[in-house]
């Protein structure tokens, strides 16, 4: 059904094309296509209104088609056209048939200047059908066209299945693939990359960056591009973008300047690699490597590499530095008494307190146990006073949970240290003698070491 309404239109348009409006209705009444001859064949008269196929190109074998569509494969058509209407039919044959036609008008006496005009508009060859030697000539280079033609055609057919077969292949690549001209422009994509910015892959590719991303990313993927085109070989950058679905993702972009054969950059090529669950790993692996399971508090591990850090940076400024060691008073009562779960509640509530009350600047670890540490970047006549602060608001917390009656104070031993004079771990020891003393003075007070 459709071949047949495909065939109708084709037939309107040549005929359109090949008579002037007033003989349309003649014409279409009478048999337009001359039958008989074998539909496999690659080289036919087109005749309009039964015009007979001229005996000298009968004689070399062209016949008419039983019927005409769109042809799919080169096929040549000898056309008769009358010289007045030579242009439009040149024309519409060839926006009608396409160009696997390869179209040769047939013209008695056409002047060099009308074949070069209808060549000029799209045919192929012009024939004088009342020639012989024209006709022989014409056949042979008609002939000679199909093949190259039909050659072209294979070579494009392979190159479709071929192109298709690699579309395939980063189809079914999860990580999304895309290909960039030297102008920037979206040659190629994977499907993943279109679903990835939330497209489809032809509303991608054609397009530049700036089309199909928020302009602050864009700009930025666009410094990249051009940093990579003017350098060349590969580049290698986290980025964290906005995924398709409104989800935050954090991906590894892996970027090459591809060379064509004369080695001058012609594009670039690039993957996604979506790292956001390592990176929710990694982040969860850090906190886990760091803190403390228990109270969430630093851990004694991330105390001392923070505190040599400030140490480092420090030292050379002169200036002393401060330490505490802190351990909650009778914690023992506490498990003894309530169990070991609240003695647990009662250290992460301490930690909290120790936190909240330690200030801005000043680290606070759990050392273990029941026991903290702290530093005092800038040690001042003012650090006694934040500790006791500390001691004060951990005895009024517990106070509230209702431990103070059996427990729930902790003694502070501090001392302060040139780093150029003391080690980290010296000023620890004398500040944990301030402590014992703190301890066999009564609990729950500070002792600075002398
Ligand atoms: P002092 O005032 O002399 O420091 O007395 P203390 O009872 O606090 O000291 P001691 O060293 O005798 O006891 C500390 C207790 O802390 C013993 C230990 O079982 C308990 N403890 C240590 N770590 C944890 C913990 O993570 N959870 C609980 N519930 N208890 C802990
Ligand atoms: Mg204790
Ligand atoms: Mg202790």
């Amino acid at each position: 059904m459709v071949g047949q309404n495909c065939r109708l239109i084709l037939q309107r348009c040549i005929t359109a094309a090949l008579k002037s409006e007033e003989q349309l209705s003649s014409i279409e009444q009478s048999s337009m296509w001359q039958a008989g001859a074998k539909e496999d064949r690659e080289i036919f008269w087109l005749a309009v209104d039964s015009r007979p196929i001229p005996p000298l190109l009968a004689a070399h074998g062209v016949t008419a088609p039983l019927s005409i569509e769109i042809p799919e494969r080169p096929i040549a058509y000898f056309v008769p056209v009358a010289i007045e209407r030579l242009g439009n039919a040149v024309r519409e044959l060839r926006r009608t048939l396409g160009e696997h036609a390869y179209l040769v008008i047939a013209a008695e006496n056409l002047s060099g200047g009308w074949i070069e005009r209808a060549i000029v508009l799209g045919a192929d060859d012009v024939v004088d059908p009342t020639s012989a030697d024209d006709i022989a000539v014409c056949l042979a280079r008609t002939r000679r066209a199909l093949e190259r033609v039909r050659a072209a055609c294979q070579e494009r057919g392979h190159l479709a299945i071929e192109r298709d077969y690699l579309q395939a292949c980063i189809d079914n690549l999860p990580a999304p693939i895309f290909f960039k001209n030297a102008d920037g422009i979206y040659v190629g994509c994977n499907v993943a990359f279109a679903t990835f910015i939330g497209r489809t892959p032809d509303t991608v590719v054609g397009r530049s960056v700036f089309e199909v991303a928020p302009e602050a990313l864009a700009s930025r993927y666009q410094a990249a591009d051009d940093e990579l085109l003017q350098r060349g070989g590969t580049q290698v950058y986290e980025s964290e973008i906005c995924h398709s679905g409104g989800t935050s993702r954090h991906v590894v972009f892996h970027k090459a300047a591809m060379q064509g054969g004369d080695g001058r950059v012609r594009g670039i090529a690039g993957a996604i690699l979506d790292i956001t669950d390592r990176k929710m790993l990694e982040a969860r692996l850090i906190e886990a490597a760091e803190r403390d399971p228990l109270t969430n508090a630093y851990n004694r591990r991330k105390f001392f590499e923070l505190a040599d850090q400030i140490v480092q940076r420090t030292a050379g400024d002169g200036h002393p530095l401060a330490v505490a060691v802190i351990d909650v008073d009778q914690f023992k009562l506490i498990n003894d008494r309530l169990g070991h779960a609240e003695g647990d509640n009662a250290l992460r509530l301490i930690a909290s307190v120790l936190e909240e009350a330690i200030g801005e600047g000043n680290v606070i670890a759990r050392a273990g146990g029941e026991e903290f540490y702290a530093l005092f970047p800038n040690a001042s006549i003012h650090d006694a006073d934040i500790a006791d602060r500390m001691r004060v608001e951990v005895e009024r917390s517990c106070r509230h949970a209702a431990l103070s009656a059996v427990a729930g104070t902790v003694s502070i031993g501090l001392a302060g240290f040139y780093p150029l004079e003391e080690t980290l771990d010296e000023a620890l020891k004398r500040a944990d003698n301030a402590l014992y003393l703190a301890k066999n003075s009564g609990r729950n007070r500070i002792c600075v070491a002398g």
